[in-house]
């Protein structure tokens, strides 16, 4: 067979040679790792993107390197509007940039274009050339016959797939191919695999050495409508792109001998492969399974959006499940910036990275710890201006807002009371008078009395008393009442005292806060004011 003949016949169209191509796309010059996110366009941005892309950044940004959006647009089907946008400003919001690619303002970067549908005509310049060396050739079988040899595979147990002798289009001779071209019988190019039954070994940054048997698939390279596969655009894209990580999930390590058969069959150097774990989660039933779109809405980044998380939680908080030793990191340099952790593919885990929502709002708690109440303002606002517009009137006072904020944030041992900008506005609602509403009950120990301790608490209640003398009050009140003045002196003998001082003191936390549990009162007191602090009590 002469193979240049072939590959004129089926790519009349491509003038240009590889060494036009890489003229095109010459070597780049900085050092540094370069990555890249691959996504689909269909809209559908999830956790396990924002993992996958966290990875790509730390890689790239930490080593002075690129990180670059590249659309993979292949499967032509899933395409949604506005899908490039969703994922740029999803992961903007996490801190995650891109420097190259496929952006809002359009291209940026001197490797484009960045979207494969826009690529055609680089894939078949190295397609015409496979073909040209005897390395890929094209495939009529029709759907029913691929049917039919998968059915007869069944039957003799063969491995499924055309290969070998299953590979019925491999042997047709130019003249046949020729024939079959000018009836316009549809085709594919496959690679014709060489099938060596060997195994071969490749380094994975997070796993290590992996060792496999070689491919022996003709995989198709090109579909009947000359769009080529995730496999053949891959390779050649994180090739003439100057990819040196490609990070993506592990769902892609059984295609891996194909890929690196590709590279091979077109006198290329594979880069280094990063296959992330599954994102899993401890389900119902208590045991591990992945994360699913149906079952769990924290699948989805819009969710942590929408609750209202700070993103610098969410950074935080995929920092511990990704490398191992970022808690220890964590502990030693708590006041560090992110950006100074020496980020690894080593230390990631190769079998299942675990999600949990509780550990996320344990992480969230003690980042917002460290966050200036005015940030958090700035922060509660964007949040609310978006997701909770009606809640727009507790800004106009911000100096308030910032000191109930900060409520407790500043002792030894201080609270964490904030997680999310939802649960904070639901937490602080009672320092608006529109949002304050009676919660819960009185304590049952004190429920017959409580008229009688708000009355009491009134005649006696001075604002400018300082906490302790104000305390002393409470007490009094508590035993004038019978109750027990220490909690411990009640727990002793129940059955002397109605009840004991916290008792009593909820009694005015419910009158305050329409909450059994708040902060110190005192202090809320002195935030609400006299006068709001008399009305609530009448
Ligand atoms: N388009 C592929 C996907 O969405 C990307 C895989 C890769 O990063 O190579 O899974």
């Amino acid at each position: 067979m002469e193979y240049i003949k072939l590959a004129n016949l089926l790519f009349p169209h491509v003038t240009k040679t590889e060494e036009d191509i890489y003229r095109e796309f010459p070597k780049r010059k900085t050092g540094g790792k370069v990555t890249r996110l691959g996504p689909s366009p269909t809209g559908f941005i999830h956790l396990g993107n924002l993992y996958g892309a966290f990875v790509d950044e730390r890689l790239a940004h930490q080593s002075g390197g690129t990180f670059y959006l590249r659309i993979e647009d292949t499967d032509d089907k899933r395409y949604v509007d506005g899908a490039v946008e969703t994922i740029i400003n999803s992961l903007r919001f996490f801190d995650i940039n891109f420097d190259e690619g496929a952006l809002i303002d359009g291209e940026k970067g001197d490797y484009g274009p960045y979207t494969q549908s826009l690529r055609a005509d680089i894939y078949h310049v190295f397609a015409k050339k496979l073909v040209a060396e005897g390395k890929a050739y094209p495939c009529f079988l029709t759907e029913d016959e691929i049917n039919e040899i998968r059915a007869e595979q069944e039957k003799v147990k063969a491995n499924p797939g055309i290969y070998g002798k299953w590979a019925k289009s491999r042997d047709l001779s130019y003249e046949e191919i020729e024939e079959k071209i000018n009836a316009k019988v549809p085709y594919v190019i496959r690679l014709k695999s060489s099938a060596k039954e060997e195994r071969f070994q490749v380094e994975d940054a997070i796993r290590g050495t992996l060792e496999m048997p070689c491919n022996n698939l003709d995989t198709v390279i090109l579909k009947a409508t000359g769009i080529p596969t995730y496999h053949f655009a891959h390779v050649v894209d994180d090739h003439l792109m100057g990819t040196t990580h490609v990070v993506r999930g592990e769902e892609w390590l059984p295609s891996l001998p194909i890929h690196v058969e590709l590279f091979e069959k077109l006198g290329w150097q594979p880069m280094t492969y990063c296959h992330t774990a599954q994102l899993m989660k401890i389900g119902e039933d208590g045991n591990k399974r992945k994360l699913s779109k149906r079952k769990d809405p924290e699948l989805s980044l819009d969710y942590y959006r929408n609750m209202g998380y700070h993103p610098a939680a969410v950074r935080e908080y995929l920092l511990t499940i990704l490398n191992s030793n970022f808690e220890e990191w964590r502990i030693a340099n708590p006041d560090k910036d992110i950006e100074e952790f020496e980020f690894t593919t080593q230390k990631m885990s190769n079998s299942g990275a675990l999600f949990d929502l509780n550990k996320l709002n344990d992480v969230s708690k003690d980042v917002l710890l460290k966050i200036p109440a005015s940030e958090l303002v700035d922060f509660l606002k964007a949040w609310s201006d978006e997701f909770k517009p009606e809640v727009g009137h507790i800004f106009s006072d911000r100096k308030y807002l910032e000191t109930v904020l900060d409520i407790g944030r500043a002792e030894a041992k201080p609270r964490k009371d904030h997680i999310y900008a939802q649960q904070m506005i639901e937490n602080i609602s009672y320092f608006f008078d529109d949002m304050f509403k009676i919660e819960e009950d009185f304590p049952a120990e004190a429920k017959d009395d409580a008229k009688l301790i708000l009355e009491k608490y009134i005649e006696t209640y001075d604002h400018s008393d300082d906490q302790s003398q104000w305390f002393d009050k409470i007490r009094r009140i508590a035993e004038e009442l019978g109750y027990a003045a220490k909690p411990k002196d009640y727990k002793k003998n129940p059955d002397q005292y109605k009840g004991h001082v916290g008792h009593v003191s909820t009694v005015i936390r419910v009158a305050i806060v329409g909450r059994t549990q708040s902060p110190d009162i005192w202090e809320i007191q002195q935030i609400l004011g006299e006068e709001r602090t008399r009305e609530r009590l009448r």
